[in-house]
């Protein structure tokens, strides 16, 4: 990577092992379920997750609304957060394509939503109301920086829903991160969940796709609806082959984007103009602020960091978001810091 690129872990280039294994790919019409590649990923991946199978599908998003489809029907109710990606960040697919109506709770600091607001959330059966038939969580949570949510909310969550009748989603985007932070596996960290979307376009690496796991009978429905919103890929094994690599070596060493990410905040904190947090640092994500009087703006200093080939756009006047990932080494992270020092002091 030539540039210090520190807008996402989705630009990510695949490693030198993927695009090797993506060349000698062996690859079938995956629509026909002929694709040993894509069959091995899904195999590998239900395996690990602790269900009994696994779908690819195109990306993030086409496995969450797959999944809430799978599990919704049109005049149902799924209840998730206001800022989980599947409500704000998805372009209304639930609404738009299902027919289904998004009941949206307040998402916490902390990343989780309040029992009692999932509670609050569930209809009564009543011919006023929606029918309320699934839950949807996020791990780790994006929008409040990367919060990584513990197997133990996990499974109360989990409780609730399966107390309730209802179906339990988790779109675990960066799950492997959360798994990282917790120092648990995901097996263990999902395993009160019906279904989970994992990306491996993220900081897997992977040039592009997602996973579901879940039930054979959730998968077997989750397939009709994969390729109803055209998510029939054919020989995706080329794709695949890049996403078993993710999967296989790529999750464990997240823990060092986590460690970047960290001394990218601690450095941060000590440069005059800049508020951060370092102790909400947990995984890849760091938040960070510019004083309303700091010397330059979010607009200024970015503009300033991409002569030096750093990449770091501003989301509103003063707040950025860093995410760090395979490509972004500690000299990189001392690098940005020296520079954004050097602009703001
Ligand atoms: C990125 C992301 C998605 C969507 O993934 P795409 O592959 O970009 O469609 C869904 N949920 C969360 C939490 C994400 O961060």
């Amino acid at each position: 990577m030539d540039k210090i690129d520190l807008r996402s872990d989705t630009v990510t280039w695949p490693t030198s092992r993927m695009r090797q294994a993506m060349m000698e790919a062996e690859v079938g019409d995956d629509v026909y379920g002929e694709d040993p590649t894509v069959n091995e990923l899904e195999r590998r991946a239900a395996q690990k997750f602790g269900k009994e199978a696994g779908l690819f599908v195109a990306s993030g998003t086409m496995g969450n609304i797959v999944s809430i489809m799978a599990h919704c029907g049109r005049g149902e109710r799924a209840i998730m957060g206001h800022s989980a990606h599947t409500h704000a960040n998805e372009a209304g697919n639930p609404a738009v394509l299902g027919g289904i109506q998004p009941w949206v709770v307040p998402v916490q600091p902390d990343g989780t939503l309040l029992l009692e607001d999932i509670r609050a959330g569930i209809s009564s059966d009543d011919p006023h109301f929606p029918r309320t038939t699934l839950v949807c969580v996020e791990n780790t949570q994006g929008a409040t920086g990367g919060q990584p949510l513990s197997a133990a909310y996990i499974e109360r969550v989990g409780k609730l829903c399966r107390e309730q009748g209802l179906r339990l989603h988790l779109d675990g985007a960066r799950i492997f991160n959360a798994a990282v932070a917790e120092g648990t596996d995901v097996a263990t960290l999902t395993a009160p969940a019906d279904s989970i979307t994992f990306c491996l376009s993220k900081g897997l690496c992977a040039p592009a796709g997602s996973v579901i796991v879940g039930s054979d009978e959730f998968i077997y429905k989750a397939r009709r609806i994969r390729k109803l919103l055209g998510g029939g890929m054919r020989q995706a094994g080329i794709l695949a082959a890049a996403g078993l690599i993710a999967l296989e070596e790529m999750t464990e060493r997240l823990s060092e984007d986590h460690a970047t990410a960290r001394a990218f905040a601690e450095g941060l904190a000590h440069i005059p103009g800049v508020e951060v947090q370092p102790e909400r640092v947990k995984t890849n994500m760091v938040f960070l602020k510019l004083h309303a009087d700091s010397r330059l703006d979010g607009r200024m200093l970015s503009k300033k960091l991409e002569e030096d080939n750093i990449i770091l756009r501003p989301s509103g006047v003063y707040h950025f978001r860093a995410v760090t990932h395979y490509w972004i080494k500690p000299a990189h992270i001392d690098f940005v810091l020296e520079r954004i020092n050097r602009y703001l002091a």
